[in-house]
């Protein structure tokens, strides 16, 4: 199986070592990850875009394309004939979508699971399902359009939710936690824009499946994935298979019980682990210090060393800890993994949560459970939606 990204694309990796071979490979990637970027762009327009030569470009270019890597087709460009580039695809084409909370993350990939085009749009605080649905349907046929394919090329549509989803009836599995979205059919409504089956999941599941078919938990069986973001989920493996439970609601720890005299949450019940690691808790904590800031900031500052932010989020890692040793004795992982922006802190929330776990004795003696950041970043939902959709669709793996 092919891990999703650009490094795998790049001729010459694995042979000559050098200066110059790293080189040509880093612009080679570079010139990958625009490609994906743009879906499809002319030779000049990615002279532009990355600042190399167009004479480098149009050598990696060469290069990329005898690799099979890439693709050439003529175009034109203001009334001019131009070398439209794209990756090169399997035939099939899947549509990985993630909704978050605040943003809108949308990939293109081929069947061979490698992804052809990427982008993100923010999202309003508390989107509605209609205009958010609809403005995924645009951003995706636009995305294929881009890269010069289109919707007949689609096999299926994988979609992620930040919500339980019922996997009986594939709606929303409990009220309160996404407001809008309720009583909506997620996937028939998105289904009937794109004319294209649809698969949905909870996000924490998806990222699950992608760190389980392409990142840190490859060839593993049973994992639990954490999600932590805006709020905490959990995504779990149980011999290969992710384990949804009865109603969809399973790994939902960010509505376990860590204050009983804690505020009541979303969901409706007191001191869920949400209401202390969520967003708004995380960031009222640091609102007489550091003014009102969004989660994104309070990120950017613990990596740029801030030491209340550190703390705010080295605590949080803390409190998620002690309830990731709970789901960890009763699910007996081989493997934690975090994911989620709060996870691509370094090594801040692995630290609370490994720690956590080291004081747990049943889970540090014989076989001490390794705690990992995901390799798929931010990405493994979206990559764990492209898998849902093409699983759904009988498509096998490569
Ligand atoms: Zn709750």
């Amino acid at each position: 199986m092919q891990v999703p990204g650009y490094s795998a694309r790049v001729p010459g990796r694995g042979a000559a070592t050098g200066s110059q071979t790293s080189l040509r490979e880093a612009n080679a990637a570079r010139i990958l990850r625009t490609v994906a970027q743009f879906g499809g762009i002319t030779q000049v327009e990615l002279a532009g875009a990355t600042g190399l030569s167009p004479a480098t470009v149009s050598t990696i270019v060469k290069q990329l394309l005898a690799a099979g890597s890439v693709e050439t087709r003529t175009t034109t460009r203001s009334g001019r004939r131009a070398s439209l580039v794209t990756l090169a695809r399997r035939t099939g084409l899947a549509v990985g979508l993630q909704v978050g909370l605040r943003s809108l993350r949308v990939v293109v990939a081929d069947v061979g699971y490698d992804v052809l085009a990427e982008t993100v749009l923010p999202l309003p605080h508390e989107h509605r399902a209609d205009t958010t649905l609809d403005r995924a349907a645009l951003l995706a046929g636009e995305l294929l359009e881009e890269m010069g394919a289109s919707l007949e090329e689609v096999v299926g549509v994988g979609l992620a939710l930040p919500a339980p989803v019922d996997p009986r009836t594939d709606r929303i599995a409990a009220r309160g936690v996404l407001r809008g979205w309720e009583d909506v059919e997620v996937a028939d409504v998105l289904q009937r824009r794109l004319d294209k089956p649809v698969a949905v999941d909870n996000d924490a599941n998806l990222g699950a499946l992608g760190e389980l078919r392409f990142g840190a938990a490859r060839g593993l069986r049973d994992v639990v994935y954490v999600r932590a973001s805006y709020g905490v989920g959990a995504g779990i493996v149980l011999g290969g298979v992710l384990h949804r439970g009865h109603g969809g609601t399973a790994g939902e720890i960010g509505h376990t019980l860590v204050d009983p005299t804690g505020p009541i949450c979303q969901c409706g019940s007191r001191g869920c682990l949400n209401t202390v690691v969520g967003a708004d808790a995380l960031i009222g904590t640091l609102r007489v210090s550091h003014g009102p800031l969004a989660l994104r900031d309070l990120i950017r500052f613990a990596d740029d060393g801030d030491p209340g932010c550190r703390q705010v989020l080295a605590d949080a890692g803390a409190t998620i800890g002690a309830v990731v040793s709970g789901v960890a004795m009763t699910a007996n992982p081989e493997m934690v993994v975090l994911g989620g922006e709060l996870a691509a802190t370094g090594d801040l929330l692995a630290v609370g949560v490994r720690d956590a776990l080291a004081r747990r004795v049943m889970l540090a003696s014989e076989d001490p459970v390794p705690v990992v950041v995901g390799e798929l970043g931010v990405r493994a939902e979206v990559l764990g939606a492209v898998a849902h959709a093409l699983d759904q669709q009988g498509v096998m793996a490569p």
